[in-house]
C-alpha cells in the first residue's frame, strides 16, 4: 500500500491513444492509466513536459475501465506544448493528488461550470447519478460550449436539468452563468452547490450560496510546483490548495481573505487575481 503511495510521486509516461477537438480553443487528450482513472472528482495529476515545466491538471475518467482524460485550454507554454501533441505520442503524469469533492448524501443539488472547469463536474455528474441535480454551464458564444452534446445525451438519459448561458446569446439563455444561477435560486432551495470554473465566477456562487444558506464546494487553482504540500507555492490563508484542496467547503472559504481577490505570480509574490504572471 505504502509502495503504490510511493509511485503516485513517480511521473510515469503515458501514450496519448486519441485527441478530439472539443471547441476551437479546448481539446481532451486520452490515454491509458489505471491509476487516473480511478481519480475522485475534482482531484487533478500533475502534467509534465520535459523541458517546458510540470502544470496541474483536472483528471476526467468518465469512460471504460482504464481511459483517463485531460481537457486543456490552449493559452501559454506548457498548454500549447500539450495541444500540439499527436496520438502516440508520449506525456508524463503523476498523481491523482488532492481532496476531491465531497459527494455526500445531499439530494438536491446545483453544479455550476465555467471553461475547463467543468472537467471535473463531469466526473462529479457521474456521482450524482439518480439525485436531483441541475448543471448551469456558460461561455462567451455557442462554439465555446464545452461538452455541449454530451451534456445534451446525458441530461436526457439520466435526467438532470441543464441550463447553457452564452454572453452573445447564441445558444441558450444570453446571460452570464452567476446571473442565470441567482434565477435558479430566487426559485428553488437546493442542498448544496458544487461549482468550478474562473475564481471571479465562483466568488459570486459563493455569495449567492451564503445568501440562500446553502452548503458550497469550491475548487480553486493557483500556482502548484510540488503538488504534494511541501514547496507553499499555492498558500492561501491557512491552507495550502494542492494538499488540502482543491476543493475547498464555505468554512474553509471564510478562513482566505485572498478567495476571489489575489493570488500569487510564479516567484510567490501576491497580486490582484485578475493580472498576469
Ligand atoms: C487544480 C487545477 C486544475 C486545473 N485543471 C485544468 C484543466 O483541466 N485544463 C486546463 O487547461 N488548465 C487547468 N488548470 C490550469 C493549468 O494548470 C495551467 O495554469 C494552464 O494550463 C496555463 O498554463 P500555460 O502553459 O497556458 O501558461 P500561462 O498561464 O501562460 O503561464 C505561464 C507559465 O506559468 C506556469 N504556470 C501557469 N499556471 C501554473 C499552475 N497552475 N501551476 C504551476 N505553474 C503554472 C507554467 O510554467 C506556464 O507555462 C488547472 C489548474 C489547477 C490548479
Amino acid at each position: 500500500m505504502e509502495e503504490n503511495r510511493q509511485q503516485l510521486h513517480i511521473p510515469r509516461s503515458v501514450r496519448l491513444d486519441r485527441i478530439v477537438d472539443e471547441t476551437p480553443s479546448i481539446r481532451s487528450f486520452w490515454f491509458s492509466d489505471t491509476t487516473l482513472h480511478q481519480a475522485s472528482p475534482g482531484q487533478f495529476a500533475m502534467v509534465w513536459i520535459p523541458g517546458v515545466d510540470e502544470v496541474p491538471m483536472s483528471v476526467l475518467a468518465i469512460h471504460g475501465k482504464s481511459e483517463a482524460g485531460v481537457v486543456i485550454k490552449k493559452g501559454g507554454p506548457v498548454s500549447t506544448s500539450l495541444w500540439e501533441k499527436k496520438p502516440g505520442d508520449l506525456f508524463w503524469i503523476r498523481g491523482p493528488y488532492g481532496h476531491p469533492y465531497s459527494v455526500g448524501h445531499h439530494q438536491k443539488l446545483l453544479v455550476v461550470g465555467g471553461g475547463t472547469g467543468l472537467v471535473p463536474l463531469l466526473s462529479l455528474l457521474v456521482h450524482f447519478r439518480g439525485r436531483d441535480v441541475t448543471l448551469i454551464t456558460g461561455a462567451r458564444t455557442a462554439n465555446e460550449l464545452l461538452f455541449k452534446e454530451w451534456l445534451i445525451n446525458d441530461s436526457k438519459e439520466h435526467h438532470f436539468k441543464l441550463l447553457f448561458a452564452t454572453d452573445d446569446g447564441t445558444y441558450g439563455e444570453k446571460n452570464q452563468v452567476p446571473k442565470v444561477a441567482e434565477e435558479v435560486l430566487q426559485k428553488e432551495q437546493f442542498d448544496a452547490i458544487y461549482t468550478c470554473g474562473p475564481e471571479p465566477m465562483m466568488k459570486k456562487i459563493y455569495d449567492l450560496a451564503m445568501t440562500a444558506h446553502c452548503h458550497v464546494q469550491v475548487s480553486l487553482e493557483r500556482v502548484f510546483k510540488c503538488g504534494v504540500g511541501i514547496c507553499a507555492a499555492c498558500v492561501i490563508g491557512p491552507y495550502l490548495v494542492c494538499h488540502d484542496g482543491p476543493v475547498f467547503t464555505e468554512r474553509e472559504l471564510s478562513a482566505m481573505p485572498e478567495f476571489g481577490n489575489t493570488r500569487r505570480d510564479l516567484s510567490g509574490k501576491k497580486i490582484p487575481l485578475g493580472a498576469g504572471h
